[in-house]
């Protein structure tokens, strides 16, 4: 295990962002993990996985301990489930392709969502009408003070919308060792998301499976959202906001085209994306800071921007849309 020190993250974090850190390390096991807790002890630390919700504004000064906790592993089965196990630092596209391969179900909507197993409780992954918090068991953190190992059930999660007891109660104290996912033997599909029901039809697909899912998904998503490869982002920066049923009704009455979808107990969703388009944004571009010509929720770094640049438009995006509509909206990437 190497301690290096200032080094750029710019290649750690999926916006491209060129902060650096005074002391970065990975690890692959607990004890790795533990050695480095107690070299680190006197000094920040932030644990970091696949660096794809994050955005850095200014450099690190501590540690950044990189999640590399690998491995896959069967824990048990019953007649209707499977229970896996993986490692925090497995990649959670290739963790999804697994369990694909394998014809466990649950995961096929979260098909090519950048990042590693890790992170997937901390926001609550979620895409296409299908949440984490629907197929995660239980998950180990290591809590970085007290280092002691505890079991959270999905219930001590506490999952909501892109949220988790991590991003809030928890921020920054415990690293996530490993998640295990209650995964179906026989799959219960959903389709309920347009785009997903329209591009399997134009794929032929005549009878579903858990396959023609997931491929659908990556064909819908490469086809929408920039790689961060070649355009650093780290995916939608806000949250779709939730209104009342009758602020909703106002707003539509005022702006017929306003795009919302109810949620279960009464209130609704507006698309934020819908949102910031009506604001002009879409396609917005100040210096190397932008907002996406395809995808008006997702902000990009085009080369050399910085966090700050980032932040910045952002904020003049919340500001823009709060007074337009009254919605104010809120951040869904991590800040550092
Ligand atoms: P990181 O960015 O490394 O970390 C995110 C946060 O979690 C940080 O605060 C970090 O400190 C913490 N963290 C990371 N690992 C651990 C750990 N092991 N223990 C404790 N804390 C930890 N998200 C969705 O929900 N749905 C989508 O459809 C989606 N699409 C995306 C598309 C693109 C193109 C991009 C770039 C991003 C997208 N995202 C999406 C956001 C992102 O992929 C997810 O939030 C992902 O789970 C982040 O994983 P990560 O390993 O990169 O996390
Ligand atoms: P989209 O299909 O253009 O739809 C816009 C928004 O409307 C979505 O954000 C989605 O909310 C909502 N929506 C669409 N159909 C819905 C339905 N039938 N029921 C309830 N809500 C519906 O969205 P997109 O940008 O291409 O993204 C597609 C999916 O991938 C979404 O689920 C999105 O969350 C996910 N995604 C997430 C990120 C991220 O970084 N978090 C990045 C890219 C894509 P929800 O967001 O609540 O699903």
């Amino acid at each position: 295990m190497q301690v290096e020190q200032n080094i750029s993250l710019r290649q750690f974090n999926s916006f491209g962002i060129d902060v650096t850190a005074r002391r970065f390390a990975a690890f692959q096991t607990e004890a790795e993990l533990q050695e480095l807790l107690h070299a680190s002890a006197q000094d920040q630390r932030l644990v970091l996985g696949g660096g794809s919700n994050i955005l850095f504004t200014k450099d690190v000064d501590g540690w950044i301990l990189k999640n590399e906790i690998k491995g896959i592993e069967l824990i048990k089965e019953d007649d209707a489930f499977v229970y896996v196990r993986a490692g925090a630092g497995v990649n959670w596209h290739a963790f999804v392709l697994y369990c694909i391969e394998r014809n466990w179900a649950g995961v096929e909507n979260l098909s090519l969502i950048p990042g590693n197993v890790g992170a997937s409780p901390m926001q609550n992954i979620g895409a296409y009408g299908v949440e984490i918090k629907e197929v995660m068991e239980e998950l180990e953190a290591y809590h970085m003070h007290d280092e002691a190992k505890i079991i959270f059930s999905n219930k001590d999660c506490a999952f909501g919308y892109r949220e988790s007891v991590f991003k809030r109660t928890y921020r920054n104290q415990f690293v996530i060792l490993n998640v295990t996912y209650k995964l179906r033997k026989q799959p219960v599909f959903n389709i309920s998301y347009g785009a997903i029901r329209e591009e399997l039809e134009a794929m032929g697909i005549k009878e579903l499976s858990i396959k023609a899912v997931s491929n659908a998904v990556i064909k819908i998503r490469s086809s929408k959202l920039p790689d961060p490869k070649f355009i650093g982002n780290a995916g939608s920066f806000f949250k779709n906001p939730t209104v009342s049923k009758q602020r909703y009704d106002a707003l539509k009455a005022q702006y017929p085209l306003l795009v919302g979808y109810a949620n279960t107990d009464g209130t609704v969703k507006l698309a934020a994306g819908w949102l910031i388009e009506q604001c002009g944004w879409k396609g917005y571009r100040k210096g190397d800071a932008g907002c996406h010509a395809k995808q008006a929720l997702v902000l990009v770094n085009y080369g050399t921007a910085k966090g700050i640049d980032v932040l910045e438009l952002s904020e003049a995006i919340v500001k823009s849309v709060e007074e337009k509509f009254g919605v104010e909206l809120e951040r869904e990437v991590n800040l550092y």
